[in-house]
């Protein structure tokens, strides 16, 4: 199992930073773009990253663009346009050889009955199988993440997926959290984490770590390992016991902090403890 650093195509030198990451001893980073970049990374630049992460020894995969990419939204042109944002980003991913390109399902539509978040599922499902195959012509593995709500939010929502061909999942231990904890009131323990863990299976290809906190009276996630009530070290010990390759510190609270980085890579060292403790 491989430790990852997350890194932001928007706001970092990515082969610059990839080159930092493998010195600090991550195994792996993941290039995440919150929206769709007005200028996507040439093929030179995705030639010189794929260079880069040769020389250094290092992998990367892709997150793909998420605040304003809803793949079940009722709206059929919305989808498209949807549809249309993501498969711009896999050229780029190909030309680096990105492992994983992670997309979100969601639909981008607040309140929802129970009636559009069914209809969600059912149109969520037809945009990630025509994104699988595109993905799949370009050798690229797509994966679906798990949402903190109301869509593909649940193991049986995820597992809808699990017959269309060339789909693999991302598990986010933090949107399981605050997605239990907002419907139970009270943290998933170890239980509920096997579960998942059993449910995805060999299809389980990323997992996204990172610690959750109360912060004024509302639960936040994404914070560095160690910071909040998430058994971390638990939940790397049952990780290591499946085939999951790609474990990704997604502790993104780091950038608002003035030793961000420190944090990040002090987040690599107890991840690293964890799983030598077993
Ligand atoms: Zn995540």
């Amino acid at each position: 199992m491989k430790f990852g650093k997350p890194l932001r195509l928007e706001k970092q030198d990515v082969a610059k930073e990839s080159a930092r990451a493998a010195e600090e001893g991550f195994g792996f980073v993941q290039l995440a773009m919150r929206k769709t970049l007005q200028k996507l990374p040439t093929h030179a630049d995705a030639t010189n990253l794929r260079k880069t992460l040769e020389d250094h020894d290092i992998e990367a995969g892709l997150h793909a663009p998420f605040a304003d990419v809803h793949l079940a939204n009722p709206s059929a042109a919305v989808r498209k346009k949807s549809i249309e944002k993501i498969r711009k980003c896999l050229p780029f991913a190909a030309a680096f050889e990105s492992k994983f390109i992670i997309i979100h399902v969601g639909t981008g539509v607040e309140k929802l009955d129970s009636e559009t978040i069914r209809a969600g599922l059912e149109v969520g499902a037809e945009s990630v199988a025509e994104l699988a195959e595109t993905a799949g012509e370009s050798g690229l593995l797509l994966c679906v993440e798990n949402k903190i709500r109301p869509t593909f939010s649940t193991l049986e929502d995820l597992l809808g997926l699990g017959s269309i061909r060339g789909v693999s999942f991302c598990l986010d231990t933090g949107h399981v959290f605050r997605s239990h904890f907002e419907g139970h009131g009270k943290p998933p323990g170890a239980a509920v984490y096997g579960a998942w863990l059993r449910g995805l299976g060999k299809k389980l290809a990323v997992c996204h770590i990172h610690d959750v906190k109360m912060v004024g009276g509302e639960l936040k996630d994404h914070f560095p390992l160690g910071d909040g009530i998430f058994d971390y070290k638990r939940f790397i010990r049952q990780l290591a016991e499946t085939p999951c390759e790609y474990a990704l510190l997604e502790v993104e609270k780091c950038r608002e902090m003035p030793d961000g980085n420190q944090r990040m890579v002090e987040s690599l060292g107890l991840a690293k403890a964890a799983l030598d403790a077993r």
